[in-house]
Parts: C-alpha cells; sequence; structure tokens
C-alpha cells in the first residue's frame, strides 16, 4: 500500500512513521510512505505558504497554489483526502474502507485552514478525526495512518487480533488479563483460568455485551440484544 502525506511539517510525521509496526512495515516493503513538503515548490524568495484571509479576520490560512504544486508533482494515489474538522468522521469502518486500497493520500491544513480552492478542485474528500480542532492535520494523519496500517494484510504479527477486537463486532472489546493472577491483592475471573475454551468464549461475550451496553449506548441498546445474547447475560452475572 502506498499512503502519501503533503505537510509542510514534515518532520512532525517521519518520527512516528518510522517506529514500530509501521516502521517495520515500511522496511519490509509492505508501506509505501511518502512525506512530501509543499514549501519545496515554492518560488519566491520567502518560501510562502500562507497568507490572510481574503475579507479579513484573524490568522493566516494556507495558499492553494503550493498545495496544487506539490501533489501535481507527486502524482499521489487517491483518494487525496482533506484533513479537516468539517470532514466525514473516521471511525473503524471508514479506516476498514481505506485498507482495501492499493493507497490513498492525506493533505494537512495548519493555522485557520486551507484554501476551498483546495477542498473543491484538488481534494476528493474531507475527513475529520473528531469534533475538536487541532493546530494541523499532522496528528490526525498519524491517527488514519496507524489505524488503516494496522488492517493491510501482514502488517500487524497477528491477524487474529483484528477479528477480535473493539468495534470489529460492533462491540467493545472484553477485558484482558495477563498474568500473574494477583496484582497488589486484586484476582482474574476464575473462567479465564479454567482451560474450558467454550466457557471462556461464552464468558468473553457476555463481558463485551456488558461493556458495550454500559459505555457505548449509541453501539447497542438492550432492544438490540438477540436471544443468545440475552440468555449469556443471564448466564454470566456481572459480578463473576
Ligand atoms: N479554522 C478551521 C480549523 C483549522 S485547524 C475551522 O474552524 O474549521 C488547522 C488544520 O488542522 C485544519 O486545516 C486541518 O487540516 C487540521 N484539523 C483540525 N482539526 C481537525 C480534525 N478534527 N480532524 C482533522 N483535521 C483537523
Amino acid at each position: 500500500m502506498r499512503i502519501d502525506v503533503f505537510s509542510i511539517f514534515p518532520d512532525y510525521l517521519e518520527g512516528p512513521l518510522g517506529l514500530s509496526l509501521i516502521g517495520k512495515a515500511r522496511a519490509r516493503g509492505q508501506l509505501d510512505m511518502r512525506i512530501h513538503d509543499p514549501r519545496s515548490t515554492t518560488t519566491d524568495r520567502h518560501h510562502r505558504v500562507d497568507d490572510a484571509p481574503v475579507g479579513g479576520g484573524a490568522g493566516m490560512v494556507m495558499m492553494a497554489e503550493p498545495l496544487f504544486a506539490s501533489v501535481e508533482a507527486a502524482q499521489p494515489p487517491r483518494p487525496l483526502l482533506l484533513l479537516g474538522p468539517g470532514g466525514r468522521k473516521f471511525d473503524q469502518s471508514f479506516a476498514r474502507e481505506l485498507s482495501t486500497l492499493d493507497g490513498f493520500s492525506l493533505l494537512c491544513g495548519r493555522y485557520e485552514g486551507v484554501d476551498q480552492r483546495v477542498a473543491d478542485h484538488l481534494c476528493d474528500g474531507e475527513v475529520s478525526v473528531g469534533d475538536y480542532v487541532l493546530a494541523g492535520g499532522e496528528a490526525a494523519a498519524l491517527v488514519i495512518i496507524e489505524a488503516v496500517a494496522r488492517l493491510v494484510p501482514g502488517v500487524l504479527g497477528n491477524e487474529e487480533s483484528t477479528l477480535d477486537e473493539s468495534f470489529a463486532a460492533g462491540l467493545l472489546e472484553y477485558p484482558q488479563y495477563a498474568k500473574p493472577a494477583q496484582v497488589r491483592g486484586w484476582g482474574i475471573p476464575e473462567v479465564l483460568r479454567s482451560g474450558d475454551h467454550g466457557h471462556i468464549a461464552k464468558w468473553r461475550r457476555s463481558q463485551a455485551l456488558r461493556r458495550t451496553l454500559a459505555h457505548r449506548p449509541d453501539l447497542l441498546t438492550e432492544s438490540d440484544l438477540t436471544e443468545s445474547d440475552q440468555r449469556l447475560l443471564d448466564e454470566y452475572p456481572a459480578d463473576l
């Protein structure tokens, strides 16, 4: 998969994208990450990439021309998505969609944002990582790249873990524990140490259901429960 990112702060991205899962996937050649600095396409003496908003107002706006020139020079994989708080909300299903592509690209804004003509005539869509305002698109780009890259076959060591995690089946994940069995007086649910895998699977599903009902009623409410899930909740009380 090829991912191109356009940012006037390439150093912001290079560190995290060289580490851990993504760094290794790049080293193995599974991920082709290219970071482009639109400032390098400017030809004026000050290498300007921003200017005051036309019509007045606070702050600066990223100018269209350096962004057009940088994208035209790079010929990045499409879709090219502009990062911005007004875009389609990024979530796990959006991440899955992107993970099936051969590539995609992200364009990071800064300051007060980007000249509207970039959204209208250069990019293919706009994506937001949540209802809050960041100082730039770089942190958002890292969120998206990390969530997508780990879904690309071969990038994560253990493929199973993306099938059995939060949001994969519309539920939050069940609680996990590691040894030792006692930590500062707190134990581990007995069932997990029983060796009975059928029993463990049922307990885990009951916990995932319970957690989702309690913390994320937007994902699941009592009325969505199937009969067998309802039976599971009755069978495995919360305090087990
Ligand atoms: N004035 C703009 C915010 C600009 S923030 C507004 O009120 O909508 C500067 C840049 O940070 C944006 O151009 C965008 O690229 C990035 N950014 C800020 N918040 C974001 C979010 N929630 N999701 C994705 N990108 C974001």
